[in-house]
């Protein structure tokens, strides 16, 4: 059986598997964390063509996957609602799609503890070099090591993620430790608030265990903020004073930090929001763009995050991963000895795609970034932001990937083959 490696055990690389085993390949994860990957509770939007690869790849997008929110709202500071339109979004988690997709993994196919250090190719094959010593050996090797990957820094140096000028603060909290009156009054809603220059969004997710039932699900809050590079410098700043450049790990955020965003919160943003924000430890994550001008070299793939990193606003990252894996599994589908052509026809599909992808992030985040400009050099635009204009891209968004997908040709990788 013909073998590849996938480099990255999170999501996308967990869909490339699953795609790649279904056209016969045998495909083996290597992740470099030591135990089992978990989430700190975060939602994760879907759209129709993650939950159709799902299905392709043998998981059902069930009732216990997510949570429907029938209507979308705007509230104003002082909690009222002044906008509210029917929406037809399902807010899944993390951890349940990551738990649905490594339960029907084999066991033997995903190793963790395994940091990839480099990759060599000869005639015949590749080889993955890992920090631990090991080797491994297939015929195709997957970069789905996320926005920082390694396989794409040995190939591509100077694809570097650009950051958008604003960092996403993100907090979950169980149903039960949401106050009764504001459980009953917006929990099942999407639910945004829009300060001047911010935008923050929050909607019902799976709880613990991944539970959907009601009294167990978990309520997720995004909170776009403009943050300018000095001040993410210091907000990256642990109490030992040091820098984390490449992203600071949440427990290590200053308590001071979190007590200013909370109080912040209050007086910025609804106050439902708020007390619901104040029971959290929230944690930040700053928003990046990435490009990849390359997604094939030889018998290394990028995908997902690793190739194309799209602003969050479109809630796509996961779908647009998972269009990746089944692009490329059906393009190497029928190949026979060499993969050239296979997989140069992947680039040729994916590269274009990631690019249409970004720039849709890019134009719905373009406010935010817009921020740290001076004001005379901001557009209309850019100064002025229209309720209902956002609410109408909430609302349009599985259309505005279906465009993408359709225009592309890419959705005949997300029906099963026939
Ligand atoms: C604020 C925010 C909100 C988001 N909301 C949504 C949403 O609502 N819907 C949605 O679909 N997407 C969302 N996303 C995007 C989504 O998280 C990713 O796009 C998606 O999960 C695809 O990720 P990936 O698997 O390609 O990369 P990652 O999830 O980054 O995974 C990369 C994996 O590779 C591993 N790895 C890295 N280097 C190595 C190495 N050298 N050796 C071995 N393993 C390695 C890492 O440990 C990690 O497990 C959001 C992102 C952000 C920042």
């Amino acid at each position: 059986m013909r073998r590849v490696l996938v480099i990255g055990g999170s999501l996308g690389g967990l869909i490339a598997a699953h795609m790649l085993r279904s056209t016969g390949w045998e495909a083996v994860v290597f992740e470099r964390n030591e135990e089992e990957l978990a989430s700190r509770g975060v939602g994760l939007g879907t759209h129709p063509q993650l939950i159709a690869i799902l299905k392709r790849a043998g998981i059902a997008f069930d009732e216990t996957m997510g949570i429907k929110v029938p209507k979308v709202v705007c509230l104003d500071r002082d909690g009222k609602i002044i906008v509210e339109q029917p929406t037809v979004r399902t807010m899944s988690g993390w951890a349940r799609l990551y738990r649905a997709l490594r339960d029907a993994l084999p066991a033997q196919n995903y190793r963790l503890g395994k940091n990839l250090r480099r990759v060599e190719q000869d005639g015949s094959g590749i080889t993955a070099h890992f920090a631990d010593g090991t080797r491994e050996r297939g015929e195709l090797l997957v970069g789905a090591d996320g926005i920082r990957s390694t396989v794409r820094a040995q190939y591509l140096p100077q694809a570097q993620p650009a950051y958008a000028g604003y960092v996403a603060w993100r907090a979950v909290l169980d149903e039960d430790l949401v106050p009764p009156e504001i459980r009953h009054e917006i929990f099942d809603l999407y639910t945004f608030c829009l300060p001047e220059g911010e935008q923050l969004l929050a909607y019902p997710v799976p709880g613990r265990d991944n539970d959907t039932t009601i009294g167990r699900r978990a309520y997720n809050i995004v909170w776009y903020r403009p943050t300018d590079v000095n001040t993410l410098a210091d907000l990256c700043t642990d109490a030992a004073g040091r820098h984390h450049a490449a992203g600071i790990p949440p427990p290590l955020i200053r308590p001071e930090v979190i007590a200013g965003v909370k109080a912040e919160a209050k007086v910025l943003v609804a106050p439902q929001i708020a007390e619901i924000f104040a029971r959290t430890t929230p944690f930040f994550q700053p928003i990046y763009d990435l490009e990849s001008p390359q997604l094939v070299f030889g018998r290394a793939v990028l995908t997902g995050d690793a190739a194309f990193v799209a602003r969050p606003h479109v809630g796509a990252g996961t779908t647009k991963a998972a269009i990746d894996a089944a692009s490329l599994a059906d393009s190497i589908r029928d190949a026979g000895g060499a993969l050239g052509a296979e997989l140069n026809r992947y680039e040729r599909m994916q590269l274009p795609f990631g690019a249409e992808m970004v720039a849709l992030g890019r134009r719905q985040g373009a406010y935010l970034s817009a921020q740290l400009k001076p004001e005379e050099e901001r557009s209309a635009e850019e100064l002025h932001r229209d309720i209902d204009d956002v609410l109408r891209a909430h609302g349009t968004r599985s259309e505005q990937v279906r465009a993408i997908v359709n225009a592309r040709g890419l959705d005949v990788h997300v029906q099963a083959p026939m």
